[in-house]
């Protein structure tokens, strides 16, 4: 029986493990490994807050490529939404336990009745992999607490790193006031609710560590800093704008694509659009280009409109973003554009310099949490799996180290550049690559295209790449 290891039980390695079942003819011994006590939730939906919502509308949520209704005919089934007539279900940002939930669901109906018919055997393991072994065409897969787990193939679905400790003059990492990773276990840590807090950051993790504060009772001020001092914006209603690029001209140079884009902010500027609208409209187009820019465009972009880009492009669900406003009219967060330059820290509190365009000022805080997102290089990374395959060479950083080199059938490409038979890679490793590598609706895609390609499957056509952002 052919032997498979996915490393990583969140979403990647739940939908990879369904679609290995669906699509395999033969029986197949499927082993995942994980790190995080909660099965199929990953880090994204552990969460057990309720105002925690996806920022994907439901419609785009379905975790089977070639199923694109799945999730909100799954949602339709649940009590609290009986009542919701089906086009508004569909366009709903429903909280992120329940997709959890949902994930959980698909996992054991697909293992419990469906696989078991198919004679497939499947183990999950909590522990966590520190290193791979290849030798004769055959993978062992080494685990911390000891055990060693023989494999035909490796799926690598490890997910985000966590952050990377914040760099401050006068801070220390290990002080018990600054909380470097808001994803996991952190409230226990916080200082009582009267004091004010900086969170660092004002992306998606903010929001999250902003409405669990808020969840919390929070008294305290909660200042957000980042060097844009942006938010992210609201989903919002798409109206109809003519299309960006079409197939043809898809894979123009970046200046090309700079140009038509500037040009069509300006028109949706001056016509009172949202220009976020620009965003979508190049969604379906975006793995292209990126793949196309040489490296330098590419680190031109990251360097130029990157932090524009993800505003534009990571939105949140309406009833959030109208949340934080009322959070900043009542000066319960205060969203500042500046720079953290110094941390000093006494018994009680961390005073912290931020410097703006026009201003400095020193912000005294009982707390500051780290939240500027996942750390993206893997040269360096503190993760004992990745150190280990790269002194073996199996893997390669991509040419923009924000991930590892694949190839277009998300086989690993070694150091060597020898395309691998034996190991896989999706999900948040191939941003590098691809770009957009993030979300369900890319995930659920290399789910499905991974699972035929080590089910000896040929390639579907039935699978839905292209989804709508904005909300209908
Ligand atoms: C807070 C948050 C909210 C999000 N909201 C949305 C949303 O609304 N819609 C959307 O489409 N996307 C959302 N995303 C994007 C999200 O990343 C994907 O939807 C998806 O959950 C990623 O799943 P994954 O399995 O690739 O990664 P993860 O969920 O990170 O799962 C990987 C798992 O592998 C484990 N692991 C890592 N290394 C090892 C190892 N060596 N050994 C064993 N286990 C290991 C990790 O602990 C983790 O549990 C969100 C992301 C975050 C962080």
């Amino acid at each position: 029986m052919k032997s498979i290891v996915i490393i990583g039980g969140g979403f990647s390695g739940t939908t990879t493990a369904i679609n290995l079942a669906r699509l395999s003819a033969t029986p197949l011994q499927i082993t995942i490994v994980s790190n995080n006590r909660l099965p199929c939730r990953g880090i994204a939906y552990s969460t057990r807050n309720s105002s925690h919502l996806l920022n994907v509308v439901a419609r785009n949520m379905s975790a089977l490529a070639d199923q694109p209704n799945h999730f909100v005919e799954w949602l339709s089934t649940r009590s609290e939404y009986l009542d919701e007539p089906l086009p508004k279900l569909r366009e709903k940002f429903v909280p992120r336990k329940v997709y959890g939930d949902y994930l959980h669901c698909l996992f054991q109906w697909y293992f419990g009745t469906f696989a078991e018919e198919k004679k497939m055997k499947l183990e999950t393991v909590h522990d966590e992999a520190r290193d791979i072994l290849i030798k004769d065409q055959r993978a062992k897969v080494i685990l911390t607490g000891g055990r060693v787990v023989s494999a035909d193939k490796v799926v690598l679905a490890v997910g985000n790193q966590a952050p990377a400790d914040f760099r401050l003059r006068g801070l220390d990492v290990r002080s018990l006031k600054y909380i470097g990773n808001p994803w996991i276990g952190w409230e226990t840590r916080l200082p009582s609710s009267d004091q004010d807090v900086l969170l660092i950051g004002t992306g998606l993790t903010m929001v999250d560590t902003f409405l669990t504060l808020r969840d919390l009772g929070w008294k305290g001020k909660i200042f957000a800093v980042s060097r844009n001092g942006l938010l992210p914006l609201s989903h919002f209603k798409g109206f109809d704008y003519p299309e960006l690029l079409d197939d043809e001209n898809a894979t123009i140079e970046f200046r090309k694509i700079f140009s038509i884009f500037k040009q069509h902010y300006r028109t949706t500027l001056n016509s009172n659009l949202n220009p976020a609208i620009l965003v979508d409209k190049l969604r379906p187009f975006t793995q292209r280009i990126w793949q196309n820019f040489s490296v330098f465009e590419k680190k031109q972009f990251n360097r130029r409109f990157r932090t524009q880009w993800n505003v534009m492009r990571h939105r949140i669900a309406p009833e959030i973003h109208r949340q934080l406003r009322e959070a900043i009219t009542q000066k319960q967060l205060e969203v500042i554009k500046g720079r953290l330059c110094e941390c000093v820290e006494s018994k009680e509190k961390m005073k912290i310099r931020v410097e703006g365009k026009h201003a400095k000022r020193v912000i005294e805080v009982g707390a500051v949490i780290n939240c500027t997102g996942p750390q993206e290089s893997y040269v360096p990374s503190e993760s004992k799996l990745f150190k280990n395959l790269f002194f073996h060479g199996l893997v390669q950083p991509d040419e923009m180290n924000m991930g590892i080199k694949v190839a277009p059938s998300f086989s690993v490409i070694d150091r060597g550049g020898n395309t691998s038979e034996i190991l896989f890679a999706m999900g948040a490793l191939l941003k590098g690559t691809l770009w957009e590598s993030t979300a369900v609706p890319e995930l659920r895609t290399q789910a499905f295209r991974i699972a035929e390609t080590i089910a000896e499957r040929s390639h579907s056509s039935e699978i839905v790449e292209d989804v709508l952002e904005y909300s209908i």
